[in-house]
């Protein structure tokens, strides 16, 4: 090493650590006469480089590269949860929340949006929403304390698929269709005063069942309850009665046709 060569090796210059002064020198200058000395450097993210040792002192070169791309990556970042091909579960949970109440066209959209089921305005940021929520459990998802209620703080929480299962709106129940003890029942009691008519449209009110219409007249009752239902229930029923007896058109029908 030539004396009048200033001595970089193991001195460290923002992520770059010196090794040792590589042999090649570079001359430059109008008449060639200036020589650069190039150091062997290693970076912290494992890279080695050939670095000027002016540039070194200066700071022009402070790594291998990374330390650029890093710097921009930090700048255009806002949470890091949506990075593409690695967005997190949580980024899709708080993405899932939001379309489910603003998008008409996400599938469960007519249970959170139609409803009137909104997304409070401070959930609206995600970071907000992760602050109070952080990474979903493995297993949980977000549900609702309050089913009526909207997605806001206090009423969120992770929970598994059978809990929030439970956790729904009472289901309609459907209007039962009255059978035959209904009918006599209800009869009985209005019997002092009642009419057919009277109480086939009581009943059809009080079971919503379909309009009921007397088979013949006001005054012809069922076979068995007592009423007659139009309907695929009575035509049922028709066919299970007696049948008519059948009379053969020709002696020779009576090999074939059972009569
Ligand atoms: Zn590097």
């Amino acid at each position: 090493m030539s004396p009048r060569l200033h001595d970089l090796t193991g001195q460290r210059f923002g992520r770059l650590l010196v090794l040792r002064p590589h042999p090649e020198r570079v001359r430059y200058g109008k008449d060639k006469r200036a020589v650069a000395v190039l150091w062997c450097c290693v970076c912290v993210c494992g890279e080695e480089r050939l670095v000027f040792g002016s540039n070194l002192r200066q700071g022009f070169s402070r790594s291998c590269g990374c330390l650029i791309r890093d710097t921009t990556t930090e700048r255009n970042t806002r949470h890091g949860h949506a990075r593409r091909g690695n967005v997190t579960r949580a980024y899709t949970c708080w993405v899932s929340m939001l379309q489910r109440c603003r998008n008409p066209n996400t599938k469960g959209y007519c249970n959170y949006g139609e409803r009137g089921i909104t997304v409070c305005e401070y959930y609206c940021d995600f970071m907000n929403w992760y602050a109070d929520m952080g990474d979903p459990p493995d297993g949980l998802s977000q549900d609702r304390i309050n089913n009526d209620g909207n997605y806001e703080p206090g009423n969120l929480r992770w929970t598994t698929a059978s809990l929030q299962a439970r956790n729904q709106r009472p289901r309609k129940r459907k209007a039962r269709r009255a059978n035959v003890a209904d009918i006599r029942a209800y009869a009985a009691a209005l019997a002092p005063t009642a009419t057919p008519r009277r109480i086939i449209k009581q009943s059809a009110e009080r079971w919503k069942i379909s309009t009921a219409t007397p088979r013949s007249s006001s005054t012809a009752l069922p076979r068995s309850a007592g009423f007659h239902f139009a309907g695929p229930s009575s035509s049922r029923r028709r066919t299970r009665s007696a049948p008519a007896p059948r009379t053969c058109a020709a002696p020779t029908d009576c090999m074939r046709v059972r009569c």
